[in-house]
């Protein structure tokens, strides 16, 4: 059998200012993609390695997702997440959710249990606990925000809300692609505002050319269906996949907006254009040295 030359690549937001460190940040990541190498030697899944990958992001309490999300303007945490399987299209994504411990395990518990895309709300959290997923008791205890992250959310300002979702791409060695996004959203959101993450095309997107996940301010990657848009240029324009991702941050800016994306190819080709500041992020692909960085 035929194998593919694997790769993961991961981010920890876009919300990086660059008078703070990251060091803690880029050590987890660092740690993660070398679990992903070995993961992906194995034969793991494409889909697998997201997962495995953005709950260890989730679960660090380094990044503006899962333990680490901080609480909206109305003092509690809503979470959003999604995950997409290149080769089948497959998707599921959860938004406005308060009792999960791994937002992206409930993405893909809606992806395969059920006939839905998306569920949110209290609704996703019932849905969660039914699947048997792992709740939080007690959410005081249980979120810790990052200091880094608030730190760079003050330094941006009152006015600006800024973000650290975490999301992964993997190419397994069966040449499938696969997509996850999570994040707690932006610092300052409303109640019940809920961001490009969970949203399929905007936050995620996974076919059978090309993986994506997005950071940043996640209104802007909304109007720009911003994952779609890279893909559609692949497949519809021709473009390679450095043009292509450059050309959605082209618009993203030109838009008034700021972020970044991840993407790679069924070639393992990777792409990691931001406009904002910097973006946590790196990459491992096949035995090629690790690359970690967040400027
Ligand atoms: N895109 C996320 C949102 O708007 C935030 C982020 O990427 O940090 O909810």
């Amino acid at each position: 059998m035929k194998s593919f030359p694997f790769a993961l690549v991961i981010h920890g937001g876009a919300g990086a200012h660059t008078d703070v460190e990251y060091k803690p940040q880029e050590a987890h990541i660092r740690k993660t993609l070398e679990n992903g190498r070995e993961w992906l030697t194995l034969g793991v899944s494409a889909l697998d390695a997201v997962i495995m990958a953005v709950k260890a992001l989730e679960e660090s309490g380094l990044y503006v997702a899962g333990r680490g999300a901080a609480p909206n303007l109305a003092g509690f945490t809503e979470l959003d997440a999604s995950v997409m399987e290149g080769r089948t299209r497959r998707c599921g994504a959860v938004a406005a959710i308060r009792k999960v411990k791994s937002p992206v395990e409930a993405a893909r518990a809606v992806m395969e249990k059920t006939s839905h895309v998306m569920l949110a709300g209290s609704g996703a959290d019932n849905f969660a606990a039914e699947a048997g997923l792992d709740l939080i008791d007690d959410p005081e205890s249980y979120y810790r925000p990052s200091a880094q992250d608030q730190k760079a959310a003050a330094k941006r300002g009152a006015e600006l809300s800024t973000h650290g979702t975490v999301g992964a791409v993997a190419l397994d060695i069966h040449g499938h692609l696969a997509a996850a996004t999570s994040t707690g959203g932006t610092f300052g959101k409303r109640h019940g505002r809920i961001g490009d993450t969970p949203l399929i095309g905007a936050g995620t997107w996974a076919d059978a050319q090309v993986a994506i996940s997005s950071t940043g301010h996640g209104e802007y990657f909304i109007r720009l269906c911003a994952a779609h848009d890279i893909a559609a240029r692949m497949e519809y324009g021709g473009q390679p996949l450095r043009q292509a991702a450059d050309a959605l941050i082209g618009s993203l800016g030109r838009l008034g907006g700021d972020g970044g994306v991840i993407c790679l190819d069924k070639n393992a080709n990777i792409a990691m254009p931001y406009n904002s500041q910097g973006m946590k992020r790196g990459f491992i692909r096949g035995n090629e040295e690790i690359f970690v960085s967040t400027f």
